[in-house]
Order: structure tokens, then C-alpha cells, then sequence
């Protein structure tokens, strides 16, 4: 089969795989329909994350489950399905808490490389959550982004605690942060302040829900949502960058007794402990456990309530993968969807 495989930084091919199979008893095997490349790729693609092997690359995926292990109960080939990056059995103290991404069994489902013909989806009954019927074709994108993206926007806008009276802040304006936007306007904010300098990000943002636009970042961008908020910060911000910068931008722009939702994967952020101290803010963020949303973002998608396919704004055949990553680096496009 055909998969995307990172050599080196910037250097992404797509070439001749192993086809995967069913190693455990607990695992689906399924058809790939589609799948993207995240921000978090990119930090591979740049050089961040050192690339010391061969890798194969994705973790967001919908597909048609071809084959499943004899321990497989719920889960059947035939069934579109719709997965997160991380496999979680959805019945340990901490998967039934609603942190499926931190299950004391979870594995990396990207460990397999999504963005490919085939995957395997390791503990399926618990990983995988199949439509009543295969969806139509225009619903694939939206669906899409509820196994990654849109279910962590909507987990950053949760640990924010935005809701109905509250002011929200994001913080980066990259898919997960326009979706936190979506999700904040979804959960009922009054106000919701996208932080983006671009102006085709600006223009999904408000499409999404976004009340205020702010262009100014750092300490201009925390003095802008202040003045915004009668001087006090948003009630609740979403961080989803991950840099030093945005975290702090994040901190200093909540209010004393307010929440920062982090959920830009972290790169060398460290907290000041004496300034937390005194901010008042509460903090929770981390991997989001896309796996407690799925059933509810699946059924909003469906009933066509939400449209978060609209982050995809290329789309490419699998085997054009390198031009994908090359888009989303040179910011060229938001996020690319990648049809096998
Ligand atoms: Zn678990």
C-alpha cells in the first residue's frame, strides 16, 4: 500500500508500505477515506522534532473497516468510522473520567502513519466510533476534522470553560484555533476574541462565531483583549500554538479566577512560577481526549448543525502528500485534506 513517510526535515515522500494487519485480538484494521496534515506534523516537517529515522506520518483519519480481531465486539468491517490519535479501551477509571487520551492502555494510533491506504486501529471497540450509516460524500471533511482538530479546539474551549456569559479568547489562529471558536460559539459565549493576523483566517473565524478580531500579538495582543474587557482579560482563553509567546499571551490575557485551555502541543514553554502565582488563572489543557466528544461532534456534523470541514481549504490525492506539507509550511493553506 502507499503511505506518506518523513526522511528528513522537509523531505516527505509518498512510497510502497507494509500493508498493516491485525497483530491483536483488540485491533480493527481499516480502509483509509480520508486524512490530513496536522500543525503538529509540521513540527517534524521544520525540523523541531528531530527526525532520526524513517517515519511514517498522520494521525487523523476516517475510514471503512476492512477487518477486525477476534476480541472486537462492537466494532464491524463495513462501518464508516472515525478515530483520535490515541487508542484508548473507553473503560479504565481515567478513559470513563473523560481523559481517553491519557488511558493507562493507550497507544499512538499514528504510530501506524494515517495519512496511507490502510491503518491499523489498535483496542477498536474503544478507539473507534462508527456512523449509523456511511455518511454522504460532502459530509467526509467534517467528520475528518472531528478525529483531530476540531475535537481539540473543542477540548480547549471546555478546559477554558467558555460558556453562555463568558468572554473567550484563542489564541492562534491555525485550524485547532479557529475550531476552538466554532466550539466556544457552540458551548454559548457571549464574546468570542480570535486572535490572527491573517486575513483569510480572520474571515473562517467570524464565520465560525468570532465576535472581535485582534492582530496584535504578545504583550500589544494581552493590552488589546484587556481593553476589550473593561481592563480585566477574557474569562476564558484558548492556547493553541505552544510556543512561549502564546502561552504567556494566553496567561496575561485571563482574568484573575479565569481558565487558559492549552492545547498547542507544548515546545520548550516554561511557566513563570511567581507570576502564576499571582495571575489567579486556572490552567488545564494537554492531549485532548477527542475520544469524550466524538459521539456528540459526530452527531452535530451529521445534522449538519456544525461545518468544520470548512478548515480544509486544499485538498490533494495521498500520493501528492509532499505538496500538502509544503502548503501548510509555507501557510499557503490551513490545513490540507488528503484523499488515498
Ligand atoms: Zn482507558
Amino acid at each position: 500500500m502507499l503511505g506518506a513517510v518523513i526522511h528528513a526535515p522537509g523531505d516527505v515522500r509518498v512510497e510502497e508500505r507494509d500493508t498493516p494487519k491485525i497483530i491483536h485480538p483488540t485491533d480493527a484494521v481499516i480502509r483509509t477515506v480520508a486524512a490530513c496534515v496536522c500543525g503538529s506534523d509540521l513540527w517534524d516537517y521544520r525540523g523541531i522534532n528531530p527526525v532520526t529515522a524513517p517515519t511514517p506520518m498522520g494521525h487523523e483519519y476516517v475510514g471503512v473497516v476492512e477487518e477486525v480481531g477476534d476480541q472486537v465486539t462492537l466494532i464491524k468491517p463495513g462501518q464508516f468510522v472515525i478515530g483520535s490519535f490515541f487508542a484508548s479501551d473507553n473503560t479504565c477509571e481515567i478513559c470513563r473520567a473523560g481523559y481517553q487520551s491519557s488511558c493507562v492502555h493507550r497507544e499512538y494510533v499514528g504510530a501506524g502513519g494515517a495519512q496511507a491506504e490502510r491503518l491499523r486501529v489498535p483496542l477498536a471497540d474503544g478507539t473507534l466510533v462508527a456512523t449509523p450509516e456511511p455518511p454522504t460524500e460532502d459530509l467526509i471533511p467534517s467528520l475528518l476534522a472531528a478525529s483531530d482538530v476540531l475535537g481539540t479546539g473543542w477540548f480547549g474551549a471546555v478546559a477554558a470553560e467558555a460558556g453562555p456569559g463568558r468572554t473567550v479568547a484563542v489564541v492562534g489562529d491555525g485550524a485547532v484555533g479557529l475550531l476552538a471558536v466554532l466550539a466556544a460559539r457552540q458551548l454559548g459565549a457571549e464574546r468570542i476574541i480570535a486572535m490572527s493576523r491573517h486575513e483569510d483566517r480572520q474571515k473562517l473565524a467570524v464565520e465560525f462565531g468570532a465576535t472581535d478580531i485582534v492582530t496584535e500579538r504578545g504583550d500589544e495582543g494581552v493590552a488589546k483583549v484587556k481593553e476589550l474587557t473593561g481592563g480585566l482579560g477574557a474569562h476564558s482563553v484558548v492556547e493553541a500554538v505552544g510556543t512561549q509567546e502564546s502561552m504567556m499571551q494566553a496567561i496575561r490575557s485571563t482574568r484573575p479566577g479565569g481558565h487558559v485551555g492549552y492545547v498547542g502541543v507544548a515546545h520548550g514553554v516554561q511557566l513563570p512560577g511567581e507570576e502564576l502565582f499571582y495571575s489567579h488563572v486556572h490552567l488545564h489543557g494537554g492531549p485532548a481526549p477527542v475520544r469524550r466528544f466524538l459521539p456528540q461532534l459526530i452527531d452535530l456534523i451529521l445534522s449538519r448543525t456544525i461545518d468544520p470541514g470548512k478548515v480544509f481549504d486544499l485538498t490533494l490525492p495521498l500520493d501528492q502528500a509532499a505538496d500538502a506539507y509544503k502548503a501548510m509550511d509555507e501557510r499557503r493553506a490551513i490545513k490540507a485534506l488528503l484523499r488515498p
